[in-house]
């Protein structure tokens, strides 16, 4: 089901601390329609994994439906797909925004330097505070912050072969399903961004990620989870900003997709 109402990336935070039932200090609002959702599933999901797939914008999600099929279908099938306004066209602070609900020069997570200085809690670290168990996959410098903080933090090294990078985030995404305990695992996969970034064949990386999305909603739905998947900011495309360039396009925004695969 797509809703026309316009969201903002600020709005995921606050809808999983509503969700989980702890205390986040921001702003925006809980999504009130993925609340409804979750709630009206029988058994309610214990556990909700979230997947940022970087540079998913969401002229990038229906341009390319075709190599993204699995994404497409997990909304067909029962799902919610939102569009999102976006708070930063770099990763860093948009991942800082999206796991903490606060605007990038609130949290002032803008740099990688700037990762692991800052005070405000996210969503994972506020769930833990409360005893409840989180995971995270993401690349080693965005990980060590995590350290001690959450329970399970896979960190995974920037590397040439981004397909490998992917895969190991998605292998240890779907290992630690197996934890029974776990309430959120959060997962960063990057491939879309790297081809994005080097003009490389984009629906190669669209079919990569789409395969790596079908294995994480299997595992999800073994678990009777909830999935949230996001992109992070508008694709750096070289032609597309051109374009953009001489007809005063409005801001891109991002997919973010609610389901029980
Ligand atoms: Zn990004």
């Amino acid at each position: 089901m797509f809703f026309m109402q316009t969201l903002s990336l600020l709005q995921i935070a606050p809808t999983l601390a509503k969700f989980f039932e702890v205390h986040l200090n921001s702003q925006a609002r809980p999504v009130e329609q993925i609340l409804k959702f979750a709630y009206s599933r029988k058994p309610v999901p214990k556990m909700v994994v979230l997947v940022v797939i970087d540079s998913l914008d969401f002229r990038f999600y229906t341009d390319f439906a075709d190599n993204l099929r699995e994404i497409h279908e997990l909304v067909k099938g029962d799902g919610l797909l939102f569009e999102c306004e976006t708070v930063s066209s770099h990763t860093t602070p948009a991942i800082g925004s999206i796991l903490t609900g606060l605007k990038p020069e609130e949290h002032m997570i803008l740099t990688n330097d700037d990762v692991g200085k800052s005070k405000i809690k996210s969503i994972m670290e506020i769930l833990e505070d409360g005893g409840q168990k989180t995971a995270a996959a993401i690349e080693t410098k965005g990980a060590k912050p995590l350290w001690g903080r959450i329970s399970y933090v896979f960190a995974v090294d920037d590397r040439e072969d981004i397909f490998e990078y992917d895969e190991l985030i998605k292998s240890h995404t779907i290992s630690v399903l197996k934890k029974q305990d776990l309430r959120l695992v959060f997962s960063h996969l990057r491939t879309i961004d790297r081809f994005a970034h080097r003009g490389g064949d984009l629906s190669v990386a669209a079919k990569v990620t789409n395969e790596n999305i079908r294995a994480i909603a299997n595992a999800v739905g073994e678990r009777n989870g909830l999935l949230f998947i996001c992109g992070d900011h508008e694709a750096h495309l070289k032609d597309r900003k051109a374009k953009q360039a001489s007809h005063g396009e409005a801001p891109a925004t991002v997919p973010l997709i609610v389901c029980c695969p």
